[in-house]
């Protein structure tokens, strides 16, 4: 019996966002609009939005000692997840310091922080999290190494579920432990490198199969999704939404399609109710805060 749906292990940030008329050039100040905080990273993303949804979830993931590692704290235990793995101390905080133009365009400088000391050895000392989970999770916004120790510690019954943004050349022992491999355009091009000899999204699924995930899911934005396994490439449908910031979107999107796998749905159910949650999250300024609950995804 598990004691989690999905454990997620990945980064927990304080996205400071400041509206500007322009952006400095060197040696320049600019006056912009008031700084809003929130809560962010794709980790803790992922936690907040399964567990919004109702799924039993734990992050491991390491904050500083800080006022924003207490923001992200509390929005993880508002949000009912469990934050008994995430590690404080070592470093300050991991921040993504963000200007946002008047044409909705980002600037952003990010500073790891705390993410960068989650080390292996932190996952070694976890291994009671990783067997108490059915699911688990990762994303690249933590040390590669780290992510292979992950794989390295996964149960042998638990299903691996890796989102590689910011995207990477990944070594074959992870690729091989995803189930699946979840990525959007960007992160596809980079992954296949000199491979990605096409324009299509389902040849691009087909040749990231190919390098040894047991499935791949490609991402579309309003579009929807693309899944791919063994049995061929199945599209599953966009949900029509009036995206008023598709901020974090994939992040919800894969913890979502994460707990879905873990209950048993097929990849391409899981997907689809995916598509469900993350065209909702857009409908709502902000990451965290746009996430649904099981019941607003429902409703819609
Ligand atoms: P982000 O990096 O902004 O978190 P992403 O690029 O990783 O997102 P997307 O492909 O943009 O991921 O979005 C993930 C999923 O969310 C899509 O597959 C789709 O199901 C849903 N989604 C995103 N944008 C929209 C939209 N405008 N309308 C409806 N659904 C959307």
């Amino acid at each position: 019996m598990y004691g989690y749906d999905l454990l997620v292990v990945g980064s927990a940030n304080a996205d400071l966002v400041i509206d500007v008329e322009r952006r400095p050039a060197a040696g320049e100040t600019v006056l912009g609009g008031d700084l809003a905080v929130h809560p962010g990273g794709k980790g803790a993303n992922q936690a907040v939005a399964a567990a919004r949804l109702g799924a039993r979830t734990a992050l491991l993931a390491r904050v500083g000692d800080d006022a924003h590692g207490r923001l992200l704290l509390d929005s993880l235990r508002a949000a009912g997840a469990d934050t008994v793995g995430v590690l404080v101390g070592g470093a300050p905080t991991g921040v993504a310091l963000i200007t946002v133009d008047p044409g909705g365009d980002n600037s952003i400088v990010v500073s790891p922080g705390a993410n960068a000391r989650l080390m292996p050895a932190d996952i070694g000392a976890a291994v009671s999290l990783f067997l108490a989970s059915r699911v688990v999770s990762a994303q690249l916004e933590i040390p590669l190494e780290t992510v292979v120790e992950v794989v390295r510690n996964l149960a042998e019954d638990s299903r691996f579920v890796l989102n590689p943004s910011p995207p990477r050349p990944l070594p074959t022992e992870v690729l091989a432990a995803c189930d699946p491999l979840i990525v959007n355009e960007h992160e596809a091009r980079v992954i296949l490198g000199d491979a990605c000899v096409s324009e299509e999204p389902a040849d691009w699924a087909r040749l990231l199969l190919a390098k040894g995930p047991r499935s791949v899911v490609v991402t579309l934005g309003a579009q929807g999704a693309l899944v791919c396994d063994a049995s061929g490439v199945t599209r599953v449908p966009s949900v029509k939404a009036e995206a008023v910031d598709t901020t974090g979107a994939g992040d919800a999107f894969t913890a979502a399609l994460a707990w879905k796998l873990g209950g048993g749905s097929s990849l391409a159910e899981a997907a689809a109710y995916a598509a469900r949650v993350g065209a909702a999250a857009v409908t709502k300024r902000g990451a965290q805060e746009s996430y649904p609950t099981a019941a607003e995804v429902e409703a819609r």
